[in-house]
């Protein structure tokens, strides 16, 4: 019986390594996959992983209808056993949709891997609708770290050296685009995301006369909690 299975995590706990892994796993095997990603750090049509590992995928691009696609494959004679689906964070709620409907009409086995919340802390649609109906959502057990050394369980957006909590759900990564400046990410732990504090800014904070160093987490409070509103 096939399943939609959703491998979810925190940036840098090596989701796209074991989608990478996952996929020569079930080739080994004899099975026919087909790989999607959707903005891969990379770029377009191909999924890669930090840790240097690559190869070649079909883009989900808005409009992608993922059954569609299955079929068409199945109806020029391709076997399709499994779909490895990556960055499945960024897929609508409908390509989800199409992604059970692979599994129950046609048997084929899909394991989608994805950021579970954005850098606000919020569900990504693609995730959420995966976490209400996959089979099964398996935690990925790399556990990113915090600068701390605690777990990381969260996504911090950095524009220009400095930590936001708004802004567009979906800038990827070590980009400038336009106005916003240059956007990167850090994984933090919860307390550290609260307080607004990076690795940087704890770096700041511990080089700052009036902050002793093993103060830094009394030290950081933001000066207002952070809301769904914002
Ligand atoms: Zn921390």
């Amino acid at each position: 019986m096939a399943e939609l299975v959703f491998f979810s995590g925190t940036m840098d706990c090596g989701k796209s390594t074991l989608a990478l892994q996952m996929d020569h796993n079930h080739s080994a095997r004899g099975r026919v996959g087909l790989i999607f990603t959707k903005m891969d750090r990379a770029g377009s049509n191909v999924l890669s992983s930090r840790l240097g590992l690559s190869r070649g995928a079909l883009e989900v691009s808005d409009d992608l209808d993922l059954w569609e696609a299955v079929v068409h494959c199945a109806t020029a004679g391709r076997r399709v056993d499994y779909l490895v689906c990556d960055e499945a964070q960024f897929y609508s709620a409908a390509q989800v949709e199409q992604l059970a409907r692979v599994v129950d009409e046609m048997d084929v086995d899909v394991f989608a891997f994805g950021i579970t919340a954005d850098f606000r802390t919020e569900l990504f649609p693609g995730s959420k609708r995966l976490l209400e109906l996959a089979d099964r959502v398996q935690v990925l057990q790399v556990e990113a770290l915090c600068w701390c050394g605690r777990r990381a369980t969260t996504n911090a957006r950095v524009v220009d050296g400095a930590m936001v909590v708004e802004g567009e759900q979906v800038v990827v990564g070590d980009t400038k685009s336009g106005q916003s400046g240059v956007v990167e990410y850090e994984v933090l732990c919860r307390r550290h995301y609260m307080r607004r504090m990076t690795a940087h800014a704890a770096r700041s904070a511990a080089l700052s006369p009036e902050v002793l160093p093993f103060d830094l987490d009394v030290c950081a409070l933001p000066p207002r909690p952070i809301t769904q509103s914002e």
